[in-house]
């Protein structure tokens, strides 16, 4: 004979009954008054409300139960979360109210620190003056032209009318690319971006090349082995030297004031035919320091003049290099180094300050933009 049905197992029942129902409640009620951080609240969120807490264990039970059973359990253990829940989320809004509280008083700004011990910087004069430069030929229709600073020979040398026995490409200090016959070198002037304008765009042709250049100089007073250039090249049909005078006069008079001229003295350079230097008239005496019993300048040495550059038209040979037809079109070119022009634009005495990045030295210039 088979024992009586029971109602329901009492030892699964042990875990619903109310004693124990409230003792979790209790539990949990005790653990989320005693945290004191949102970290610690987190914690016991999980310990007591979470998918393996003891009410939810508990609450997975009640399926076990037979029906009669179950709804007084299921209103005991849901009444029991309840509780935690609300519990959890009054004291969750306590410890945040606290943290913003803290955060306020620990965060304050004190506004009688110092704001300004990180210096100000300024754009560099060589930026600013490649840009001008730019500007000044843009305004006359002209673009600006760029190139890599790494280039085969042929682009730096041979396209040019320096051939591998020229004098002239022994003389330019050239740093060769590795390995030794790698037929590249650091570009010894700007020129290069030249012989690729003429080479890859359309005719006639206006461009302007700023960019570092290198040379194996020691770096003193007056050198450096790296340093800038602009040069500039017109190519189109009719050009003669006139033009390039008066290209050149009006770039010097908008660098350096208005009305100051510029002279020519004859030179040579395998790229240009005929070919001459450049000077400037000095723009802080105009040249009146050459006058006897006149005050001396510094700036021209009381020469009245200072080089600025060299000029000429473009050698037909290198017009054929670059594939141009040298009876149909002509061309004038220009360079000038940058650092020299702002180190007597700007009495800048030794050629070591713009390389250095001292603020103090680009602050001098201000903020030109
Ligand atoms: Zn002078």
């Amino acid at each position: 004979m088979s024992a009586p049905n029971k109602p329901y197992d009492p030892v699964a029942v042990a875990a619903l009954g109310a004693d124990e129902v409230a003792r979790m409640q209790a539990d949990a009620l005790a653990a989320i008054a005693a945290a004191t951080t949102l970290d610690a609240l987190r914690e016991v969120k999980v310990a007591h409300s979470g998918d393996r807490s003891p009410l939810a264990l508990a609450n997975r039970e009640i399926k076990a139960l037979p029906p009669a059973a179950r709804a007084d359990a299921g209103r005991r253990v849901g009444a029991a979360r309840a509780a935690v829940a609300e519990a959890l989320s009054v004291r969750g809004h306590e410890l945040e109210a606290d943290r913003d509280a803290r955060v306020l008083l620990e965060e304050a700004v004190d506004v009688a620190l110092p704001w300004d011990r990180a210096p100000r910087g300024a754009r560099h004069p060589l930026t600013t003056i490649q840009e001008r430069i730019g500007e000044v030929f843009v305004a006359m229709g002209w673009e600006v032209a760029e190139g890599p600073e790494v280039e085969p020979e042929w682009y730096n040398f041979d396209a040019l009318n320096m051939g591998p026995d020229h004098p002239a490409r022994s003389m330019m200090d050239t740093f060769f690319v590795a390995p030794p016959g790698s037929g590249r070198v650091l570009r010894t002037h700007t020129s290069p971006v030249q012989v690729r304008a003429m080479l890859h765009r359309e005719l006639p042709l206006y461009v302007v090349c700023p960019g570092r250049v290198f040379r194996t100089d020691e770096l003193d007073a007056t050198h450096s082995p790296v340093f800038h250039q602009v040069e500039g090249l017109a190519v189109d049909e009719r050009l003669s030297m006139a033009d390039l005078k008066g290209t050149l006069d009006h770039f010097a008079s908008t660098m350096f004031g208005e009305g100051l001229r510029t002279r020519w003295r004859p030179s040579y350079f395998p790229f240009t035919e005929p070919s001459a230097e450049l000077d400037i008239q000095c723009f802080v005496c105009r040249g009146e320091s050459v006058v006897p019993g006149a005050p001396p300048c510094r700036t021209c040495a009381s020469e009245g003049w200072i080089e600025w550059g060299g000029c000429g038209m473009v050698n037909p040979r290198v017009l054929v290099a670059c594939g141009i037809d040298p009876e149909r079109y002509r061309g004038f070119a220009f360079g000038m180094g940058l650092e020299r022009a702002l180190m007597f634009r700007h009495n800048v005495a030794d050629m070591r300050d713009m390389f250095e990045g001292d603020v103090r030295f680009t602050l001098a210039f201000g903020t030109e933009i």
